[in-house]
């Protein structure tokens, strides 16, 4: 069988490509071996994020007498939640699936294997493509001695097939998916301690921004140790014991690895192009199907202005430099807590920040802490990416009371 081209795997790079050739009027084929959509909407941001908002629902409940709203016998029926996780992921896999069927394309439900540039093997069938783009994904990290056993050590996909929710966990690693998950989980009622090795949490972020989350990590009774490590795990019947490098030890129900994600064993072969988690590069779903866009459509877009978005209650966005990368008197900063808007004040959401980093003029860097983080950020990374000066930005309307606002006040408290 021939076809302009052929895309294997179906996640955001996958399937963008695919969807964005086939609107193009090309012939397309893509191969899934497992679930249509990925790791992002099988086993990663979506269950991750329909969970959350349920997560939140209850913390907020368990939490609102200040609003004049009790809620004494409040309870969650952990079946419905993923019950419910389950359903939104069906619904929006199957839109992919008749996307896929409107324009065309050819869906292979099978493991591919490439041979050359132009040739893709499938159970018995040789495919025959002008092109060959390869989006095989990432999968948990698998750490030598702490093999998962998917009963005491578990990976995000684990967590995310729980039959019923364990009393404490403990999270190693504090990266996005550690992080969103110690918030899920705490705020659904379990016991969370996350061990991290580096200084502070969420060490990829701003040194403010890390120690905000320590803070509001703090505020919510979520242990956590840094500058710390694993050493052994004892594993019992139904708990683990950890053993951990300051001399201490942890016990808990079960321990979920969050140690980061590597790329998917695939052919390499030259002419063959690699895009989304594969191509060992950020692990985003937006960087993805960015990448299959720059690919198969040739729209282009800054590599250094990915956002970058951990969900939970406040969001924590950022993009740009970090203030512990900079040099001392090459940059201007300004911060304002979330609190100083009367936007945070009306809606109780006080916990959070936003801080700009400016050179020349133009901001180089923002990291907000707050609700809405991500949708504020959107608005910062279109002034960075056009080039769009402080001064310019300033001269914006900005809507009261709004999250916004806060943009236009940092700026303004500018030195
Ligand atoms: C818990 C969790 C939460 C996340 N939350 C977010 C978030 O909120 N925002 C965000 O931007 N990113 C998030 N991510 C990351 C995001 O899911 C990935 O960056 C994204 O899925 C990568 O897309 P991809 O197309 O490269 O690969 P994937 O989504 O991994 O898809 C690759 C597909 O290829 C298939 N495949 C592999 N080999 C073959 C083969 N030989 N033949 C046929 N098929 C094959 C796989 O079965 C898979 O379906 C999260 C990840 C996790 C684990």
């Amino acid at each position: 069988m021939e076809f302009d081209i052929g895309i294997i795997g179906s996640g955001p790079a996958g399937y963008t490509a695919a969807l964005s050739v086939a609107s193009a009027g090309h012939k397309v084929v893509l191969f899934e071996k497992d679930l249509i959509g990925g790791v992002c909407l099988n086993r990663g941001c979506i269950p991750t994020k329909t969970l959350l908002h349920v997560a939140e629902i209850y913390d907020l409940a368990n939490n609102s007498a200040d609003l004049g709203i009790f809620t004494d016998n409040c309870k969650i029926d952990f079946g419905k939640i993923y019950e419910r996780k389950r359903s939104v992921v069906d619904k929006l896999r199957n839109g992919l699936e008749r996307s896929f069927k409107n324009l065309g394309v050819t869906v292979i439900n099978d493991e591919a294997k490439i041979i050359d540039k132009n040739t893709i093997v499938a159970g018995n069938e040789k495919y025959i493509c002008k092109q060959i783009i390869a989006a095989v994904g990432s999968s948990p990290r698998i750490i030598k001695g702490m093999e998962y056993d998917h009963k005491l050590i578990l990976s995000s996909d684990d967590v995310l097939n729980f039959e019923r929710l364990p009393k404490s966990i403990i999270i190693v690693g504090s990266g996005a998916i550690g992080i969103e998950f110690s918030r899920i989980l705490s705020a659904l009622g379990v016991e969370v301690t996350v061990i991290e090795i580096a200084e502070n949490l969420l060490p990829i972020a701003d040194i403010e921004v890390s120690k905000r989350i320590e803070r509001i990590f703090k505020s919510k009774n979520i242990k956590f140790y840094t500058k710390t490590s694993v050493e052994k795990i004892d594993k019992y019947e139904d708990r683990v014991k950890v053993h951990l490098s300051n001399n201490q030890n942890t016990e808990a129900e079960c321990i979920l690895l969050a140690v980061g994600r590597v790329p998917n064993e695939i052919e390499k072969v030259d002419g063959v192009s690699y895009i989304g988690d594969v191509s060992g590069s950020v692990q985003l779903a937006h960087y993805a199907s960015k990448q299959a866009l720059l690919k198969v459509a040739g729209i282009p877009f800054d590599e250094t202005l990915v956002p970058s978005v951990v969900y939970g209650n406040p969001e924590i966005a950022w993009v740009g430099k970090r203030e512990q990368d900079l040099e001392n008197g090459t940059y201007q900063k300004s911060m304002i807590p979330i609190s100083a808007l009367a936007k945070s004040q009306c809606d109780n959401a006080l916990d959070g920040m936003i801080k700009i980093l400016v050179t020349e003029n133009k901001i180089i860097g923002a990291h907000i802490v707050s609700k809405e983080a991500s949708s504020l950020l959107q608005q910062i990374i279109i002034a960075m990416q056009f080039g769009i000066t402080v001064e310019e930005l300033k001269s914006v309307c900005f809507a009261h009371p709004t999250y916004s606002e806060g943009i236009l006040e940092c700026l303004m408290r500018l030195n």
